[in-house]
């Protein structure tokens, strides 16, 4: 089968590989449409960041690995001893394969597994014509929810967990700076959690025009607008009371942290490798509080729900589609050199 392996930084190859059987309590999904994902754009450019050069303990992969952690598609065969998945179901795959043994995933809370490893980075991913999956990570695909859609349950997993996390209360004001995929699920889930205000942050371009269609009445352009006005103007000199950060970037992070009321919260979003520098004053003098953000435990069926209810549109997030011949030569160099115009890539590996 066609599959996309990370070789190393700058070298990722479209190859034949042999395809992938399930072992016992496992499916072999053909993948409908995977999601091309700034983290795999890390890993492209600066990885490996969480692709394994030994051998990962779980599933024994390491690199050359095939990307894609973002996917939906159909159940062609299952393993031994698999009886609630058939042959022809909807399914979309959470990224962990866990050891479900260690401290954490005693405790249910399987997203820290001390072992864990992921789809697309330290086990095979979806940008190939089938996947093997554990049943433990599967969710159905309501049917209201079409295939191009359903490769973006992923990450809408990941803004409601971050939505969730950061308890948002019917009437909060929120700021989310970075307007792509990740910000404008964020800024769905907040209208669906009873926010009345969301200022959104972003360059120009279809991101910031996108927010704006999502309902965005304050959609800034950080390098034009005064941001610290417009957040003063619509809370009354306040600030924020929640603040998200998608961007990945030191000013983006400090700007949030500014923006946000006393006792506010900030969710640390957005990747990258760099340190960044800001006073610890603005944290500690205003009690307020930054957390982390990764992936979900969970949160794919309350995503699901909400794409199948029209409650977050991910069709207006795709931006173009793709063949798997094509990931490196127009996905990749897409987002890196024409990212303004362009929120989500998904690709096709028929
Ligand atoms: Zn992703
Ligand atoms: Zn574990």
């Amino acid at each position: 089968m066609k599959a996309a392996l990370w070789y190393g930084r700058g070298d990722v190859r479209i190859e034949d590989v042999p395809e992938p059987s399930p072992g016992p309590g496992q499916v072999k999904i053909k993948v409908k449409y995977a999601g091309l994902c700034g983290t795999d754009i890390h890993e492209y450019v600066e990885g490996p960041m969480f692709i394994p050069t030994e051998p990962h303990p779980i599933t024994g992969a390491k690199a050359p690995i095939i990307l894609g952690h973002e996917f939906a598609g159909e159940i062609v065969e299952v393993g031994e001893g698999v009886t609630d998945w058939k042959v022809g179901d909807r399914v979309s795959p959470e990224g962990y394969w866990i050891c479900g043994t260690c401290h954490w995933c005693q405790r249910h809370q399987y997203n820290y597994c001390e072992n864990l490893a992921f789809h697309g980075f330290s086990a095979p991913g979806g940008f190939a014509e089938y996947v093997v999956s554990p049943t433990y990570q599967l969710y159905r695909v309501d049917d209201r929810i079409s295939w191009e859609e359903a490769a973006l349950i992923e990450p809408t997993a990941n803004a409601v967990r971050a939505v969730n996390l950061a308890r948002p209360l019917l009437g909060e004001k929120a700021l989310i700076v970075g307007a792509g995929p990740i910000g404008l699920t964020v800024l769905q889930a907040l209208w669906a959690s009873g926010v009345s205000d969301v200022i959104v942050v972003q360059r120009p371009g279809v991101r910031l025009e996108t927010a704006k269609k999502l309902g965005a009445k304050w959609a800034l352009d950080p390098d034009k607008d005064d941001v610290a006005a417009v957040v003063a103007e619509v809370t009354n000199g306040l600030g924020v009371d929640m603040a998200f950060e998608c961007a990945g970037t030191e000013s983006s992070f400090n700007l949030c942290l500014r923006s946000t009321r006393k006792g506010g919260r900030v969710a640390l979003i957005g990747q990258t490798t760099s340190k960044w520098s800001f006073y610890p004053n603005d944290i500690g003098f205003y009690e307020r509080t930054v957390f982390g953000e990764v992936a979900y435990c969970g949160e794919f069926a309350i995503a699901i729900r909400l794409i199948a209810d029209g409650k977050i549109n991910v069709r207006d997030l795709i931006t173009m589609k793709i063949k798997l011949d094509d990931l490196v030569s127009v996905g990749f160099r897409e987002l890196m050199e024409n990212r303004r115009n362009h929120i989500k890539i998904i690709v096709s590996p028929e």
